[in-house]
């Protein structure tokens, strides 16, 4: 379970996040909306302290993650992140990008950290392509190569920023699918995603943002409503 209380962020003079309140339930998935610049990408930084926030607090799984006793490589650990650019090292293998992980984090060998990372990539359905370099695959399997390496340290929670907004659109499908599997899993999952096919189906609760607010949490038949907050409804027509 995440937990934020108030939260508030600045950059600078800039305040970006203005106190956010809200849990994320242990195992759902939760969907992060708005419009560009409203602070979903900061807000889901804040998780795993790759953004200091200002005030307020964040707690996962009942522990404050900016306590002194919390280890931020053992917090990332159980926090997987994925980038919309994908950020595999381009002179690795696919395999060596998924058993990094292992190999920086735990200390493994890369004959230790081997079969591992084979099953990571049998479970995105790329183990054929193990060998190749990212240069050599698709996007969308880039990002599947992406999502095996944020999970082989088997993560209890994956945050994901636009996972699908750097593809091609044939390609957004494959990465879906594979989002959808793993929510259905029971991994905690935040997504943000202007994807709201995927929104309405897999989420339990979307979130938007606007203007560094947290303005609207709700269940999808509530958000697709016309119950929903005026912003949510323009946002909607705005992206259709
Ligand atoms: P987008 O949909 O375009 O990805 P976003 O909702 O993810 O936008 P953020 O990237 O979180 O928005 O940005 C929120 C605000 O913080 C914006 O006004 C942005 O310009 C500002 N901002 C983001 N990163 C920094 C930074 N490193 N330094 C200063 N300002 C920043
Ligand atoms: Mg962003």
């Amino acid at each position: 379970m995440i937990e934020f209380h108030s939260v508030s962020k600045r950059y600078g003079a800039l305040q970006v996040i203005h106190d956010v309140s809200a849990t994320v339930e242990k195992g759902t998935t939760i969907v992060l909306c708005g419009p560009s610049g409203s602070g979903k990408s900061t807000l889901v930084r804040t998780v795993n302290r790759l953004e200091p926030i200002q005030s307020g607090r964040i707690t996962v799984a009942g522990r404050d993650i900016h306590e002194k006793s919390v280890d931020v490589n053992t917090l990332r650990s159980g926090i997987g992140f994925v980038f919309q650019q994908f950020n595999l090292f381009p002179h690795l293998t696919v395999v060596d990008n998924v058993m990094l992980p292992l190999r920086r984090l735990r200390g493994q060998s890369r004959r230790q950290a081997l079969p591992t990372a084979m099953l990571m990539l049998e479970r995105v359905g790329l183990a054929d392509r193990a060998q190749s370099l990212p240069a050599d695959i698709s996007g969308g399997q880039a990002q599947r190569v992406a999502i095996a390496r944020s999970l082989i340290l088997k993560p209890e929670i994956l945050i994901l920023d636009e996972p699908t907004s750097a593809l091609d659109p044939e390609m957004v499908g494959e990465v879906l699918k594979l989002l959808r599997e793993l929510s259905a899993g029971g991994i905690t999952l935040m997504c943000v995603t202007h994807e709201m096919g995927f929104a309405r189906e897999v989420a339990d609760r979307i979130w938007f943002l606007k203007s560094g607010r947290l303005t609207f949490d709700a269940s999808p038949d509530l958000f697709f409503s016309q119950e929903a907050h005026p912003d949510v409804r323009g946002f909607l027509s705005s992206i259709h």
